[in-house]
């Protein structure tokens, strides 16, 4: 259970009520009380017109009825919105749900973690795996950007099975504190999974694309960081990497000292063969040249207005994990503030480790409470155009859009008015969705 936050199991499931329904090859007429494009404000009586799994029109139902001849399907008093993009997973932990429980200390809980996951047996990723897949389509998420360490995702997303439904991006996240001195340069793009080459990057489904991370400023050098940075910019790709996560993090930075220090002593990563910055973690990545817009800072709960202002002046991103924070008590992200300074905003679940279910809408009704000064359209986009756009998908997501893919959720909301959809979406989505719509 997770002592925090003592709701029941996946209150969130909807079966068998909710449909997963493909559209078909011809025009479709999806008209519903409301329509939440997110890209404008949302529209009363309003309508969502596809064609071979494109949304041609998106607008009032009495006008596009008029321009579309088309087979229609009426949702009734539903709110029509995008499907929900989880920027930040770790599926490759799923086995561990339950196991972990938060000790009040950031570092002993990163120590039981490498433990318990080194005891993961074989034959315990698949039964989990598919239950967080399921889990995660029964609440809306139709894109992931998924970190890991092993091969264990690859190798699931690429089967031809269809047991992988989802798009955006896997991350190959690195751990390397101490780079090889008689390495001249990152391996990466040849390296996968244990320093061999890998097939997996020719099969991945091109829906689902492939790329790296790095998992932290202290637990990466500088050196590694950069080439990550650098392989990640020259094919296109968006660079995640966890940020000011915890208060530990922001004393190893400063001074070298405190329970990272001892952390890396006991896995053998110390002394570094490089000066630690005495900076915060986002000052370090400027310094080092590595925030822009595609940089993804995940967490920044520890981040001071200096450190605000530097991902404002960059245009980096940040994908917020409420549930993980409050699960491992390291504190809530200056939401407010970081929106205030125009910041781009993504929501993410992190691991089944620091969470007790991989549901968006539920991170939305846990930011909706912990930062009440933001609105909920700013939590609804951050966990739709938000996390499209962390992930560079969202010329096909995020939004409803004339040209974008014609996926879309159907929310069950009675009749309410326009001051509320958004407020429905945020603190009940999760109960109430009826209908993945996927084009
Ligand atoms: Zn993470």
């Amino acid at each position: 259970m997770n002592p925090v936050n003592p709701e029941p199991l996946n209150p969130c499931y909807k079966s068998p009520n909710h449909q997963i329904t493909k559209s078909q090859n011809s025009f479709r007429l999806h008209i519903a009380r409301w329509v939440v494009p997110v890209s404008r404000p949302p529209i009363e009586n309003g309508a969502i017109a596809t064609f071979e799994g494109k949304i041609v029109g998106v607008g009032p139902a009495s006008e596009l009825r008029l321009s579309y001849q088309a087979e229609i399907k009426d949702y009734g008093d539903s709110i029509l919105c995008p499907a929900l993009i989880n920027t930040h997973s770790h599926l490759e932990l799923s086995p561990l749900r339950w196991r972990l429980s938060p000790s009040g200390s950031f570092v002993d809980w990163v120590k039981a973690l490498i433990e318990a996951r080194n005891l993961i047996r074989r034959e315990e990723w698949e039964p989990a795996i598919c239950q967080a897949i399921k889990e995660m389509q029964e609440n809306g998420i139709i894109a992931v950007g998924d970190v890991g360490n092993l091969d264990v995702i690859p190798l699931f997303s690429s089967r031809k099975d269809g047991t992988w439904p989802f798009r955006g991006v896997f991350f190959q996240e690195l751990v390397c504190p101490i780079p090889n001195e008689a390495e001249e340069e990152i391996p990466l793009g040849t390296s996968f999974v244990n320093g061999k080459v890998n097939e997996s990057l020719d099969i991945l489904e091109p829906s689902f694309r492939y790329a790296f991370s790095a998992h932290a400023t202290y637990s990466v050098a500088p050196t590694v960081l950069k080439a990550i940075k650098a392989w990640d910019q020259s094919h296109g790709m968006p660079f995640p990497i966890h940020v000011a996560e915890s208060e530990e993090e922001i004393e190893f930075l400063q001074g070298g000292q405190g329970p990272l220090r001892e952390l890396l002593k006991e896995k053998g990563h110390w002394p570094l063969n490089y000066d630690l910055p005495k900076a915060s973690p986002v000052r370090y990545l400027e310094t080092l040249g590595l925030l822009d817009k595609h940089t993804v800072c995940v967490h920044c709960v520890q981040v001071d207005q200096d450190d605000i202002s530097i991902l404002a002046k960059t245009g980096a991103g940040v994908c917020l994990c409420p549930r993980s924070n409050v699960f491992l008590g390291v504190g809530v992200a200056p939401v407010e503030e970081l929106h205030a300074s125009c910041i781009p905003l993504a929501l993410g679940t992190d691991s089944l480790a620091s969470n007790d279910r991989l549901s968006i809408f539920a991170e939305m009704a846990s930011l909706s409470k912990l930062a009440p000064g933001l609105s909920p359209e700013a939590i609804f986009r951050a966990g739709t155009y938000g996390g499209a756009r962390a992930l560079g998908i969202s010329e096909e997501l995020g939004s409803l859009a004339r040209g974008k893919a014609a996926t879309f959720l159907a929310v069950e909301s009675g009749p309410i008015s326009n001051k509320d959809v958004l407020e429905f979406l945020v603190h009940e989505g999760c109960r109430e969705l009826s209908d993945l719509v996927i084009g």
